[in-house]
């Protein structure tokens, strides 16, 4: 099977079932997310420990880029902390804009939105759930904890 393919089939297979699919109540912080060219619209819900994401969960109607994306996003940043998140965010944000960079082989799944770097219109698509995470722990950031 080629590379392609199998990209193909981890966006489809994210857009059929995405992953941690729904609201998350309560959460600690939500954000929500809107891609006017293409009409993606999601809301980003996070349960976090600290520094660290214990849940994270999404909901919304949108492309089937931007599904999967935020789907795999779920997966992958869940049990991270803000740093490890903050790094792997720039790694994605390098896979989707950088067209002739190498694929990082430690992206795993990721990876898989690589093949949006030849549709620059579906940029944002992909994007669109990473900035949405971002506002969400932005806005965390201002919750002071006692404890
Ligand atoms: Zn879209």
């Amino acid at each position: 099977m080629e590379l392609k393919d199998l990209y193909r089939d981890v966006i489809l297979d994210h857009n059929r079932r995405p992953r941690n699919f729904g609201r998350l109540e309560p959460a600690d912080a939500v954000a929500e997310g809107n891609n006017p060219l293409c009409g993606d619209r999601l809301s980003v819900y996070l349960r976090l420990d600290g520094d660290r994401v214990t849940d994270v969960r999404f909901e919304g109607k949108g492309c089937a880029i931007s599904t999967a994306s935020a789907s795999l996003m779920t997966e992958a940043v869940k049990g991270k902390d803000r740093s490890a998140i903050a790094e792997l965010f720039e790694r994605i944000h390098a896979l989707l804009t950088q067209h002739d960079a190498p694929v990082d082989p430690e992206l795993g799944k990721l990876a898989a939105l690589s093949g949006v770097r030849e549709y620059p219109a579906r940029v944002k698509c992909a994007s669109l759930c990473w900035h949405t995470l971002n506002a969400a722990l932005e806005r965390s950031a201002a919750v002071v904890s006692t404890e």
